[in-house]
């Protein structure tokens, strides 16, 4: 599996930003720089293909013709970059294969409904014939490639938050949970995955501000604070265990920089171990 990307919306340096964070990635380069996030579970699935995936792509070395399951937690464009089905449509050569997108119900209505009724993307809509676009209902498991999927509704309190899907995925003896824009997860989310002693949790971290917490439980996005908070209540229902892989995604620049957030994660007295993602990361 393979973090293609891990920012925020505004991606790390912002172009139009001359803060701290932004101003210590321009210098260092390297982890410190994060492009829109985007989730490679292997060649034939991946989740959100966003603003930068065009650019991460071939930065990466990534080619995505392989790829037969695009899997969409939300219709923010750090998220969706509505493209890239016309760039698929229009190679010269590649995978022939039909292609299954796969999104929430509400989702699946704004890009059929709103999205592909837009004439100035080509009316007819042709670069979709072999496209399959599947609208998900929250709770309902589906099997999409190998993977046993459960989409759970997220607590992005956005424009989009009705179509905020995060995704429990299970294959064999790994049980992923991919929570990206979930805010402070809903009492369902946490009833759902308890007892699941998940191998794999990716969680947002949009705002890693260390010093005092400022999102709520009804903030669009977490913080630090509110992620830990999470993570307790996650370990002891056994939702997560000692042994859980646990990344950090999606970050903003608001709080610190790459290289303080990991020093911070590994000074913490947890029973469980956090690691923050970082893009090109492989796990
Ligand atoms: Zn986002
Ligand atoms: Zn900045
Ligand atoms: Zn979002």
């Amino acid at each position: 599996m393979l973090f293609i990307g891990t920012s925020a919306g505004e991606a790390i340096p912002n172009p139009f930003c001359r803060c701290r964070v932004c101003e210590n990635a321009r210098k260092v380069g390297g982890r410190e720089i994060r492009t829109r996030s985007s989730f490679m579970l292997d060649n034939k699935n991946v989740i959100d293909l966003g603003a930068d995936y065009l650019t991460q792509a071939f930065l990466r070395g990534i080619t995505l013709d392989g790829v037969e399951n695009v899997i969409f937690t939300h219709m923010h464009s750090d998220h969706i970059c509505y493209n890239f089905l016309w760039e698929r449509h229009v190679r010269g050569e590649g995978g022939d294969h039909p292609l299954h997108v796969w999104l929430s119900e509400e989702g699946y209505h704004f890009f059929t409904d709103v999205y592909l009724k837009q004439k100035w993307i080509g009316g007819d809509g042709a670069y979709c014939k072999d496209v399959t676009f599947h609208p998900l209902k929250f709770g309902e498991t589906v099997q999409i490639g190998d993977y046993t999927a459960t989409p759970l509704r997220g607590n992005h309190r956005t424009e989009f938050d009705k179509n905020s899907t995060n995704y429990l995925l299970e294959k064999g003896d790994m049980r992923l949970y991919y929570a990206l824009d979930s805010g402070y997860f809903l009492e369902e989310t946490f009833a759902a995955l308890a007892g699941k002693k998940l191998t794999t949790l990716v969680m947002e971290c949009t705002n890693p501000y260390t010093d005092k917490p400022r999102a709520s439980e009804k903030s669009p996005h977490n913080d630090l604070f509110l992620c830990l908070r999470t993570l307790d209540r996650l370990y002891e229902s056994e939702a997560i265990t000692a042994d859980t892989a646990i990344y950090l995604s999606h970050i903003s620049p608001f709080g610190v920089t790459h290289a303080e957030l990991c020093d911070y994660v590994t000074g913490l007295d947890k029973p469980y171990r956090i690691h923050v993602a970082y893009d090109g990361l492989e796990i």
